[in-house]
C-alpha cells in the first residue's frame, strides 16, 4: 500500500512527539508499505513567525511573509528525517521546490495547480520514507507561496491524489470528527463516518479539524480519507462518499466567530445594484457568505452580508472607494457576530430541522440575526457572546449527545 500520513503542529511540537510520529510511520514502513509523511510546522511556530513579522513590519509584503512562513515546515521535516535516521530507517525530507508542487501565483492563499510525482516516486522506490513540507508551494515566479492557515491538510490530500494513495490519514490532536467541538460540548460524539459533502460544509463553517480545500480535493479525486489522533490508536472518522449516517438527522454543529457583518445602506432600489456591489467584491476576490436584502423604501434599499473577518478591512476599503458609483449612502459593520451552523445529509428528506434549531435557540433566549441554508446546512448569525451557549443548546436540541 501507499499511505500518506499528515501530522499537525501539536503532533510534532517537541522531541518526544517527533519520535512518537517517527515510530508510527516506521511501523507502516516495516510492514512493507510506501510511506509519505506530510508535516506542519512545530507547535505554534507559524503564529510565532507571524508575530515576528508583525513586529518588524505590520504591512509586510505577502511574498516575504510566505518566504518566512515556509521555514516552519522546512524545520519540522528536516528534524523528522533526522529522527528516523536515528532510528536506523532511511528517510528523506523534501520541500515544495524539491517535489515541485506548483500553485497559483497568489501569496498567502494559493491553490495547487500541478504536483509532480517523479522525485517522490524515486525516493519511495529506493525504500525511503519521504517527508514533505505541508502548507507550501511554488508559483510561476519560482517563489514560495502558502496555502492558507491549516493548509498542510491540503498538501497531504493533493499528494494522496497524484500518487493514487490507498489511504490518506490526517493525524491531529482530537480523535476524529465530532458532532460539535468537544471543548465546548462535553458530551459531543465522535462520528465513525461522514460524507465528503457534510465534511466540506462543516470545514467551511467553523469546524477546524480539516482545511476545507483538502475536503474539496478529497471529494474531487475520491481520496480515501481518515481523521484520527496522533496520540492514541483509536479508529478515527472515515470521510467518504455515501457514508452511512447512523440514522442521524444532523452530523454536526459548528460555530465560526471569524466573521463580520457589513451593511450597505440606502442604495438605489433598481435592477443591477446588487449585481454591481457583489461583482465589485468578487473582482477583489472577497468571498461573501450570508446575504440579506431589505424591502425597499422610498426608492432605496439596504443589503447586509457577512465576510470573513480577515477580509473585513479590504471589503470596507473597496466599498468606500466605490461608494458613489455603487450608490451607497452609508456603510456599517459589526465584528461581534458569530455563525452557528448545523450540517446533515438527513435534512434533505426530513422537514422540521430548521424549526428544531430555531426552537433550541429560542429556548435559551438567543436572537437570530440572519439565516442562510444549503441543501444540507442551516446557518444562523447571532451575537458572538452567545456562540458557545448556542452550540450547546442546538447540540442538545437534536439529541446528539453520547
Ligand atoms: N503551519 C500552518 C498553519 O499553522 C499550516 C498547517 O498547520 O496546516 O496554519
Ligand atoms: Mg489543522
Amino acid at each position: 500500500m501507499l499511505i500518506v500520513k499528515k501530522f499537525g503542529g501539536t503532533s510534532v511540537a517537541n522531541k518526544e512527539r517527533i519520535f512518537n510520529v517517527a515510530k508510527r510511520c516506521i511501523e507502516d514502513y516495516k510492514k512493507g508499505h510506501d510511506v509519505v509523511v506530510v508535516l506542519s510546522a512545530m507547535g505554534d511556530t507559524t503564529d510565532e513567525l507571524l508575530s515576528l513579522a508583525n513586529d518588524i513590519n505590520p504591512n509586510a509584503p505577502k511574498r516575504e511573509l510566505d518566504m518566512l512562513l515556509t521555514t516552519g515546515e522546512q524545520t519540522s521535516v528536516a528534524l523528522m528525517a533526522m529522527a528516523m535516521n536515528a532510528l536506523d530507517v532511511p528517510a528523506v525530507s523534501l520541500n515544495a521546490f524539491q517535489v515541485m508542487m506548483h500553485s497559483t501565483s497568489k501569496y498567502g492563499n494559493s491553490r495547487f495547480k500541478r504536483v509532480d510525482t517523479e522525485r517522490i516516486r524515486h525516493e519511495l522506490d529506493s525504500r525511503k520514507i519521504v517527508i514533505v513540507t505541508g502548507f507550501q508551494a511554488v508559483n510561476k515566479y519560482d517563489d514560495y507561496t502558502t496555502l492558507g492557515r491549516g493548509g498542510s491538510d491540503t498538501t497531504a490530500v493533493a499528494l494522496a491524489a497524484v500518487l493514487h494513495a490507498d489511504l490518506c490519514e490526517i493525524f491531529t490532536d482530537v480523535d476524529g470528527v465530532y458532532t460539535a467541538d468537544p471543548r465546548i460540548v462535553k458530551d459531543a460524539r465522535k462520528l465513525s463516518q461522514i460524507t465528503y459533502d457534510e465534511m466540506l460544509e462543516l470545514a467551511s463553517h467553523g469546524a477546524k479539524v480539516l482545511h476545507n480545500r483538502s475536503v474539496e480535493m478529497a471529494k474531487k479525486y475520491r481520496v480515501p480519507l481518515v481523521v484520527r489522533s496522533s496520540l492514541n490508536n483509536n479508529e478515527g472518522t472515515v470521510v467518504k462518499e455515501g457514508a452511512k449516517m447512523e440514522k442521524m438527522l444532523i452530523s454536526g454543529v459548528t460555530a465560526d466567530k471569524n466573521i463580520a457583518r457589513i451593511s450597505v445602506i440606502g442604495i438605489k432600489d433598481r435592477p443591477g445594484t446588487a449585481f454591481r456591489i457583489f461583482n465589485t467584491l468578487s473582482k477583489n476576490k472577497i468571498n461573501i457568505d450570508i446575504i440579506l436584502q431589505s424591502i425597499g423604501r422610498e426608492g432605496t434599499k439596504d443589503i447586509t452580508f457577512t465576510v470573513s473577518q480577515d477580509d473585513l478591512k479590504e471589503t470596507l476599503d473597496v466599498l468606500e472607494r466605490e461608494k458613489e458609483d455603487l450608490t451607497i449612502q452609508e456603510i456599517k459593520y459589526d465584528e461581534d457576530v458569530a455563525k452557528i451552523s448545523i450540517v446533515g445529509a438527513g435534512m434533505m428528506t426530513n422537514p422540521g430541522v430548521a424549526a428544531t434549531m430555531f426552537e433550541s435557540l429560542y429556548n435559551c433566549g438567543i436572537n437570530i440575526n440572519m439565516i442562510s441554508t444549503s441543501e444540507i446546512r442551516i446557518t444562523v448569525l447571532i451575537r458572538e457572546n452567545d456562540a458557545e451557549k448556542a452550540v450547546i443548546a442546538v447540540h442538545d436540541g437534536f439529541g446528539l449527545a453520547d
